[in-house]
This record gives structure tokens, C-alpha cells and sequence, in this order.
């Protein structure tokens, strides 16, 4: 199990960097609980923890405290700069070696590869957040709230969602994070512990127009009509089906 700490900048009576109508805390806040959504329902073995979920005042020793006590493994703080300028960099602290250096790499490129922001570099600083975790610490700068060209990005939605989608590659590829198998919804129209059954039923069903196949499964050989990732789309076909006279059902597998 991966312990990832994430840690959204900012929060509560701190707004962080503000511009063009945007305010730090919220845009830090929004992209961790999507990178958090995506993580949790797309891959398994890891384990978050956010240092808030919501709009609240968290000093920075109380963050690192945080992930210090539960024992991460890696500390990742999502922030918004400011102060002239466009585009993306990232910190660790100075000094530090390989596998902060090599985490950064990785995260730093897959957020480039989403988001297409100028490209400012990796970089170092002393930063509290880097300095006082006890694990590898990266902290992102995603983008400009006072240049309108960034702010107008971080506006939308779907921008802040590549930004987390960039994240969470980055960390599914430095932390070797296993993809969770996508549910597939069949259509079964019978299972019988005679193959030539199962065969009669097929040719039965293709004679009608199905795109029958036999498949052995726990000892049993099972007619299935058709495969979905979409649930609707087999209830759909199953209902053909019954229509057409076979016994229809939907599993998940
Ligand atoms: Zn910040």
C-alpha cells in the first residue's frame, strides 16, 4: 500500500494567491479532491490522505505534522503562483537526492504532457512544506492566477481536471500504481455443463442474429451474447434478446 499525502495550499481565512477573480485556495482545493476521485476509483494499493477537503484554515506545521504522524510516503502539495509570469514549475528541497529527484521528474513531465503549460522548470527551494515532511516532498506551481491567459485556463472545469489527471499519472507512474480492472457488463443467454448444448444454444442465437460465443467459466460453458462497458448498452442488447425468446441476463464480471 502507497501512503500519499495530499496536501492543497492554502484554505480557509489564507486565500493564497488571488487574480483576474480567482482565489488560490479554491483552485488548490478542487484539483486534490479530483486527483483524490481519480486515484481512489481508478487504481489500487494506494492510500490518501488530504490535509483538508474543504475550505478550512490548516497552518503549514499542522500539515506536516499530519503526514508525518500517519507515515506517508510521500508528500505532494498542489499550489497556484503568482507574481508575473505563465506556465508550470515544481520544487523539492535543495539538496535532496534520488527518489525525490527521480518523483519529480516523472510528475513534473506527466502534468506538462495534460496541461501544455509553459514548461518553467524543476527546480529547488526551502520551503516548510518540503523541509519539515519526513518523506519525499514535491510542491507544484500550476499556472498564473494573475496572467489572464492562465487565469482564463484555470477557470474551466476540465483544465483543473487535466491538471489532477497530470498528477495522478505522474504519481501512478513513480509509485508504480496498479490499474483497478474495468468492469465489464455480458450478456448471458445460458450456461451448461455440456459443451454441445452451449454450441446448439449458440448457433441458435446467431441464427437470430447474435453475435453468440461459448466461453468455459467455473466449470461451466456459458453463452454470452455480447460484452459492455456500459451498463445500458447490455440492458439494451438483453432485452433484444428476450424479445427474441432467449433468457437473458446482465453480470458483471
Ligand atoms: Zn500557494
Amino acid at each position: 500500500m502507497v501512503k500519499i499525502f495530499i496536501d492543497p495550499g492554502h484554505g480557509g481565512s489564507d486565500p493564497g494567491a488571488v487574480g483576474n477573480g480567482l482565489q488560490e485556495k479554491n483552485l488548490t482545493l478542487q484539483i486534490a479532491l479530483s486527483l483524490r476521485d481519480i486515484l481512489v476509483n481508478e487504481y489500487e494499493g494506494v492510500s490518501l490522505l488530504l490535509s483538508r477537503t474543504s475550505d478550512q484554515t490548516v497552518s503549514l506545521s499542522q500539515r506536516t505534522d499530519a503526514a508525518n504522524q500517519w507515515g506517508a510516503d510521500y508528500y505532494l502539495s498542489i499550489h497556484i503562483n503568482a507574481g508575473g509570469g505563465t506556465g508550470f514549475e515544481s520544487y523539492i528541497y535543495p539538496g535532496v537526492g534520488a527518489p525525490t529527484t527521480t518523483y519529480q521528474s516523472i510528475i513534473h513531465e506527466e502534468v506538462i504532457k495534460q496541461t501544455n503549460f509553459t514548461n518553467r522548470g524543476q527546480k529547488t527551494a526551502n520551503f516548510h512544506v518540503l523541509r519539515e515532511s519526513n518523506m519525499p516532498a514535491l510542491l507544484t506551481e500550476n499556472g498564473f492566477i494573475d496572467n489572464a491567459n492562465d487565469a482564463s485556463k484555470l477557470k474551466s472545469a476540465s483544465f483543473l481536471a487535466s491538471i489532477a489527471r497530470g498528477h495522478a499519472n505522474g504519481l501512478a507512474r513513480a509509485f508504480n500504481l496498479i490499474k483497478k480492472p474495468t468492469t465489464l457488463y455480458k450478456v448471458q443467454i445460458g450456461a451448461f455443463s455440456n459443451k454441445s448444448n452451449a454450441d446448439s444454444l449458440a448457433n441458435e442465437a446467431k441464427a437470430k442474429g447474435f453475435d453468440a460465443i461459448v466461453l468455459l467459466r467455473d466449470n461451466l460453458y456459458k453463452v454470452q451474447i455480447g460484452a459492455f462497458t456500459v451498463k445500458e448498452n447490455a440492458i439494451e442488447l438483453a432485452n433484444r434478446a428476450k424479445n427474441a425468446g432467449f433468457d437473458a441476463f446482465v453480470y458483471q464480471e
